[in-house]
């Protein structure tokens, strides 16, 4: 926990006045999402990784209780073993399998400015993102913003309940996420903006990750609801790995199940 004091001499672009307690965690950062998934996609690659892009699953084929093979719009592929991280498609891909599981999503909106001399030294949020929203049923609006190394500053994120996949912008959301932004940093009130964008993120009520074996199918693995989870991504393929290898997911990862949502007697059988 920190003083607003320390706060603003961290932040010397925050507005003194509108902050009363802050906390500040050294070990965060910021990474480019889309060399995270160029870099991790090309190490894949070196390992012997096959990865088909515009590509979608269309159907689960079912032997003896597993999964035999995937059905894709580039053909069938037989497996061993499947994982399925689907995020917010998980539902209806876990019904190819006869699982019904309450994942629902979320859509987000964020946007980004064009580059600036240097404003935003870390990672900024104002909370809202961490915190249950008192009624769901409206758009939450956080300010949480990050400037890029070539000067770029993110803003996020206005969020409200997601349908039919929905990843339009809308014109509320980010103009509510700008008017939030300036309350706390008065001086980015020239900022022009460049682009926004929307994406759906799954959860279920709970707001716990689900990650682990689904019990039948006995070769289906879950990954899905981490928050956040582009910062984490290595640390849950690492998880991952460790559960294929081991057979089971490590006990600190119990609360997680699946099995909390979907009893195994309840899995159809395929
Ligand atoms: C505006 C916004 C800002 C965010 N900011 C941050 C941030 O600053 N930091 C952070 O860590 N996280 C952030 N997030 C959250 C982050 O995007 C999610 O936590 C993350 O993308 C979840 O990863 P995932 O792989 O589980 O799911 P996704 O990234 O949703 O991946 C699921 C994939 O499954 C694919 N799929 C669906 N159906 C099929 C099918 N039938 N066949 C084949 N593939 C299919 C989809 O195309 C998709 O690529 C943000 C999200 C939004 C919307």
């Amino acid at each position: 926990m920190i003083t607003p004091g320390q706060a603003v001499k961290q932040e010397p672009a925050l507005d003194p006045n509108k902050i009363i307690g802050a906390v500040y965690c050294p070990g965060e950062g910021i990474i480019n999402p889309f060399n995270i998934t160029n870099g991790l996609a090309s190490t894949a690659g070196r390992y012997g990784a096959k990865i088909l892009t515009q590509t979608s699953v269309t159907a689960l084929e079912m032997t003896g209780g597993r999964i035999s093979a995937v059905e894709t719009t580039a053909g069938r592929i037989k497996t061993e073993f499947v994982i399925m991280a689907a995020g917010a498609w998980t539902k209806d891909i876990a019904a190819m399998a006869g699982i019904d599981i309450p994942v629902k999503y979320e859509r987000g909106e964020a946007m980004v400015s064009m580059a600036v001399p240097r404003m935003i030294r870390g990672m900024v949020t104002d909370g809202s993102l961490f915190v249950p929203p008192e009624n769901t049923s409206e758009m939450v609006v956080g300010a949480c913003l990050g400037q890029t190394a070539s000067g770029n500053i993110v803003m996020a994120q206005a969020t409200t309940d997601g349908a039919d996949y929905n990843c339009r912008s809308t014109y509320e959301g980010p103009v509510r996420v700008a008017r939030k932004v300036l309350t706390l940093f008065p001086g980015l009130d020239d900022l022009e903006i460049i682009r926004m964008w929307a994406g759906v993120v799954a959860y279920t009520d709970d707001k716990k990750p689900l990650f682990g074996f689904v019990g039948k199918p006995d070769n289906l693995f879950m990954v899905t609801n981490f928050h956040s989870a582009v910062g984490i991504s290595p640390g849950i393929g690492e998880l991952t790995l460790e559960a294929y290898r081991q057979g089971r997911t490590t006990p600190e990862a119990a609360a997680y199940s699946i099995q909390r949502y979907v009893k195994p007697e309840k899995i159809s059988q395929l």
